[in-house]
């Protein structure tokens, strides 16, 4: 299982970069949303972690020394948990500044078009896609009036190179990347910045196995050999400094932004590598 060490990995910052302001983090009691629950709390923002996983959601929290954070049970498809998670959250801390949605779920790694159940399709598309709609729709709905909010998906490097994953998830991961480009335009005159950050091959739980020690390891060595940045892998808290930053004020005139966190593996020709 992906750990949470991203202090071992982070230089230490000379300021909280996000110092006073609160965020939602959908999926954030495992992998990428985790790390980046932990670092948002360590850059000084109260944090909402909402997952179904209560029992992870609740051990973070308590890792996280209880203040400034809680858990909220919400399952990113139904609408009316998604609007009372947002309705909680600012009733608690006053404010949105940030809504993540980065819940997401994979079907396998990949797969003809010909072996693609309705039932699968329907479900990727209501979890990675609908979910995210809606968390982005109800962060809009307290973000417009207070005239100023950020909104991040995570995505999928899948956006920019094909084969990388099932048509079904590409599918729901281009769904947001439209989403994105669409939501800037709409919400920009409201102060409402909108951008993804678009992964490609971190380890974490998503493939619905939690690897061993030597799995991992083997795991990271198959990915380091695939990528551009030879030798380096891609861990979760690469991702959630992405986040940080697109969270944070160092990024106040960037929206509309699909920002790839791939070492670049989907612009190089495959023929150098
Ligand atoms: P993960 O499985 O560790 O985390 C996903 C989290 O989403 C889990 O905590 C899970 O409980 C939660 N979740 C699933 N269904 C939910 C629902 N209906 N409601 C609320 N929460 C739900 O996997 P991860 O790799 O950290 O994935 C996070 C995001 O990153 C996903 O959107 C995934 O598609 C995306 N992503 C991951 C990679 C990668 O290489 N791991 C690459 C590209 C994109």
């Amino acid at each position: 299982m992906e750990k949470m060490n991203v202090k071992s990995q982070v230089a230490p910052y000379p300021y909280q970069r996000l110092a006073g302001k609160v965020a939602i983090i959908t999926g954030g009691a495992s992998g990428i949303g985790a790390t980046t629950v932990q670092l948002f709390h360590e850059n000084g923002a109260k944090v909402v972690i909402a997952d179904i996983q209560d029992n992870l959601g609740r051990d973070i929290v308590n890792k996280l020394g209880g203040k400034n954070v809680f858990y909220f049970h919400c399952d990113v498809r139904n609408e009316d948990e998604i609007s009372k998670l947002v309705d909680t959250t600012v009733a608690k801390y006053g404010k949105l500044d940030v809504m993540f949605n980065n819940a997401g779920i994979i079907d396998r790694p990949f797969g003809s078009i010909l072996d693609t159940t309705k039932p699968e399709l329907d479900r990727l598309i209501s979890v990675n896609l609908v979910g995210a709609f809606l968390g982005a729709k109800h962060a809009a709905r307290v973000m417009v009036p207070q005239r100023h909010g950020c909104i991040l998906f995570t995505s999928s490097a899948c956006t920019a190179i094909g084969g990388l994953s099932t048509h079904a998830y590409a599918v729901t991961k281009h769904g947001i990347w439209g989403l994105v480009k669409n939501l800037a335009a709409e919400l920009g005159k409201h102060g409402i910045r909108v951008n993804c950050v678009s992964p490609f091959g971190v380890v974490t739980a998503i493939g619905g196995t939690v690897l061993g020690e030597d799995e991992l390891a083997v795991a990271e060595q198959a990915l380091s050999e695939i990528g551009n940045l030879k030798g380096q892998i891609l861990r979760a808290d690469g991702v959630a400094k992405a986040a940080l930053y697109l969270a944070s004020d160092e990024a106040n005139y960037v929206s509309g932004l699909n920002l790839l966190v791939d070492g670049g593996f989907s612009s190089v020709n495959p023929t150098m590598m």
